[in-house]
């Protein structure tokens, strides 16, 4: 298969409206909002009496204020993005940021790796993988002639470091993700390399184990995607890096036989 057209990764993505647009040579913007009038017609329908329409708003205002910002990233170009992801406050990760950790590479990569959250390097330095687990990592790309300045691009699911280092909590997980996707949607990578439970979890929609998930192509709205161990869980689980290196050799190969199909 060759490179994914714009217009096909963007209606995998849910947006092919906005694609069309462009087409017609007219300004992007972000698909219509939810409106407060709209939001009251729905509790209407499906609250009729007082009681539970406090309760319908609260909910309905959470969800399109959701669906609101969604629908915004969605649609951000790069410099907007690069403005919101550090600007961000909607989890409570901000607070005990030192600065946001974007995202490094090459922006038309045919590679993106995706790992899980900075920790203290990351958090400190402002970009992700700078640490011991991220030497690891340079040297897997390495053995691969690939780097992270070259069609290569290396994010996070969370551009906030987890106080101590502990796992993304599933909202974190929920609000940081729109950013990935649109990282996603504006790299148009030809494979993701998934790093780690919460990468993999995160972009195939599966609670499944990392295990289970090795040694196959997924797909991402239509982009191979192939799993493999995190960097910092080989540190402490030596023997898996043989294994890693298979996923990495594997990657390349399905890469190799994309280049092929094309
Ligand atoms: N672990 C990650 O998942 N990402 C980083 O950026 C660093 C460590």
């Amino acid at each position: 298969m060759g490179k994914l057209d714009r217009a096909t990764l963007l209606a995998e993505m849910g947006l092919a409206p906005v694609w069309r647009l462009r087409a017609q040579g007219s300004e992007p913007r972000p698909p219509d909002a939810v409106t407060p009038a709209a939001t009251s017609a729905a509790i209407a329908q499906i609250a009729p009496d007082a009681a539970n329409a406090g309760q319908a708003r609260k909910t309905a205002k959470a969800v399109t204020g959701a669906m609101n910002r969604d629908a915004t990233i969605r649609v951000m170009e790069w410099s907007d993005l690069k403005q919101a992801v550090p600007a961000c406050t909607a989890c409570g990760l901000h607070a005990g940021r030192t600065q946001a950790v974007f995202g490094v590479g090459d922006e038309r990569a045919d590679w993106l790796l995706v790992g899980e959250a900075p920790g203290a390097d990351e958090d400190r330095l402002g970009e992700p993988f700078v640490g011991q687990a991220g030497r690891l990592l340079d040297a897997m790309l390495a053995a691969l002639v690939l780097n992270r300045a070259d069609n290569v691009y290396i994010a996070n699911v969370l551009k906030c470091r987890p106080p101590g280092n502990r796992n993304p909590q599933p909202d974190e997980v929920a609000q940081c993700t729109p950013y990935l996707v649109r990282q996603i949607g504006l790299i148009q990578p030809r494979i993701i390399v998934a790093m780690g439970r919460f990468a993999a979890q995160t972009l195939l929609a599966t609670d499944a184990t990392i295990a289970s998930l090795r040694g196959r192509v997924h797909r991402y709205a239509d982009v191979p995607l192939i799993v493999t161990y995190h960097p910092a869980y080989l540190l402490r689980n030596m023997p898996d890096k043989a294994k890693a290196w298979a996923d990495l050799v594997f990657a390349r190969r399905t890469m190799a036989e994309l280049a092929g199909g094309r």
